[in-house]
């Protein structure tokens, strides 16, 4: 890893248009390696300009790609398919050492992103549409999906390689154009992504990066040649996004934020459920969307079982370098992200919770590195903000309850709805559970039930914003526009005449 000295211009990640990597005319942001707290890069701010050279890109290599047959746009996701396994390693150190997370961890995401590709490689067989014949006598009826034309991707940090991938694998193979507009914080797998694709036989100009922050953001809500926008980020940007797109008639997938609760009940199997919650609320060092947050356990016993094992199992979680071998858990991405996490930390303190386990405490080898420790919370109230609130770090609040329905009422009261996990011996708790608990991802012994790519994933409440999930059939759905035809044929023994009635089936 390459930390850079004051005096050294840092390397500048740009924008990705027409096929050709271009040098950023606007400001420059820094980005730091979080495991050294060093700035090693600087990524340009994209001005309205530059943003609209990106959609007019886009937009002029729009016909001739969606003219193509399906089968020839999925032959460039097959290639990207085997690219992406070839580039997995690199692409993971690329992700690592910009975000923080471990080197498993970030090969883990890319592996999730390639799943997508997968899915978009049946692109014929996702976009065959319906026939009936002899809908009406000598009439018949059917539907097709196109392409909805230039549309736009605005991505978060945690995941900048799989959350793009979530989306543009499936717009282009609709028929789609791309410009992605990644995180600020961690850019440079966007532009990998970008050659990639170019390696795999995508024509130029069909997929297309922009980086930048809220002005590249708004240069695309109010660029009239984008058709539709896919977000996923925090819960008021999200809340931001679909207010504007939907205001400029632009179709929106918006995913935010989360707090997600994981249900212990007193028959779980503990030791199980313990290593499950302790990947799933420090993986990551908490910055996932995904993560579990709050774990509510049923019944003072399973509590002290609970809290035992938790602390026992943090006092040796290995906080560390991200691409040391054997490290659990990385830093945080950003120093100014540090500092929110522990104000929350002290907002719990204040708030009476009680602190079992403090990362605010934490030693590593790389001290001036954004690192935290694991923090635990016992005693956390449904009042606290530090329960209300998404804190994207790595703390966990126990939520005591006395019964299944009292787990429940909490998930189903709470702003948020992404996912929910319940643990259990029993198949009828679990059932109810799933047929009860309001959230759009739902675990049964999985504390992270992140679907897979032929599934889809989505929250509910301000979770998520706008009628499709992201990937699945409900990607291709958001990335595509239905069109029905009813047909009939010249036929010599219909005579024409106008009717007035509204027709029907004859
Ligand atoms: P963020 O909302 O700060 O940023 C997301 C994107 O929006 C970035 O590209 C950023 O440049 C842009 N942006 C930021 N502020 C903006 C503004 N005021 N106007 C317009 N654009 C703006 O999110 P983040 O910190 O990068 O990512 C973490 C958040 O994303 C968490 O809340 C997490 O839960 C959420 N997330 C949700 C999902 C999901 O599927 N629901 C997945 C991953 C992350």
């Amino acid at each position: 890893m390459h930390q850079m000295s004051d005096t050294e211009a840092p390397p500048a990640v740009g924008h990705w248009i027409g096929g050709v990597s271009i040098e950023p005319e606007g400001d420059l942001a820094p980005v730091f390696n979080p495991t050294l707290g060093a700035r090693v890069r600087t990524v340009g701010l994209a001005t309205v300009m530059e943003v609209d050279r990106a959609v007019q890109a886009a937009a002029a290599a729009l016909d001739s790609w969606s003219g193509l047959p399906a089968a020839r746009r999925a032959r460039v996701m097959f290639r990207l398919k085997q690219l992406l396994e070839d580039d997995k390693q690199s692409l993971a150190r690329l992700i690592s050492e910009e975000h923080g997370k471990t080197l498993g961890d970030a090969e883990g995401e890319v592996s999730r992103g390639i799943e997508v590709v997968e899915f978009a490689c049946s692109a014929p067989e996702l976009l065959k549409g319906e026939f009936s014949d002899n809908a009406g006598t000598g009439v018949d009826t059917y539907s097709l999906r196109q392409p909805l034309g230039v549309v736009a991707g605005i991505t978060p940090f945690n995941f900048p390689a799989m959350v793009p991938l979530w989306m543009f694998p499936i717009a282009l193979v609709c028929g789609n154009a791309f410009v992605l507009k990644p995180s600020e914080r961690d850019p440079s797998a966007s532009i990998r992504l970008a050659e990639l694709l170019q390696r795999a036989g995508l024509p130029d100009g069909v997929f297309n990066v922009v980086q930048g922050d809220k002005r590249a953001v708004d240069a695309l809500l109010a660029h009239p040649l984008v058709s539709a926008i896919s977000f996923v980020g925090s819960t008021p940007v999200a809340r931001y996004i679909q207010s504007q797109a939907t205001a400029q008639g632009k179709r929106v997938q918006a995913l935010g934020g989360a707090k997600n609760h994981m249900v212990i009940l007193p028959d779980a199997e503990i030791d199980s459920a313990v290593e499950a919650l302790v990947g799933a609320a420090y993986g990551a060092a908490g910055e996932r969307c995904m993560a579990i947050s709050v774990a509510v356990v049923v019944g003072e016993q399973t509590a002290e079982r609970l809290i035992e094992r938790l602390r026992a199992r943090l006092s040796h979680l290995k906080v560390g370098a991200s691409d040391a071998p054997g490290v659990e858990m990385g830093p945080l991405v950003t120093d100014a992200h540090r500092a929110r996490v522990r104000e929350y930390i002290d907002v719990g303190e204040r708030e009476g919770a009680r602190l079992l386990v403090d990362g605010r405490r934490v030693g590593t080898s790389t001290p001036s590195g954004f690192f935290l420790g694991p923090t635990l919370f016992d005693g956390v109230l449904p009042h606290m903000r530090i329960y209300r609130e998404e804190i994207f770090g790595p703390v966990l609040s126990v939520v005591r309850v006395p019964d299944y329905s009292a787990a429940l009422q909490l998930i189903n009261s709470h702003e948020y709805a992404n996912g929910a996990a319940v643990f259990t011996r029993s198949g009828e708790l679990a059932r109810r559970f799933v047929r009860e608990a309001e959230a759009g991802m739902v675990g049964v012994n999985v504390a992270i039930p992140v679907p897979v790519a032929f599934h889809s994933f989505g929250g509910w409440r301000h979770s998520m914003f706008g009628d499709h999930s992201a990937y699945g059939r409900e990607g291709v759905r958001f990335y595509t526009r239905l069109k029905t035809v009813t047909e009939r044929w010249p036929d010599e023994t219909h005579t024409p005449s106008a009717d007035f009635s509204m027709p029907s089936t004859k």
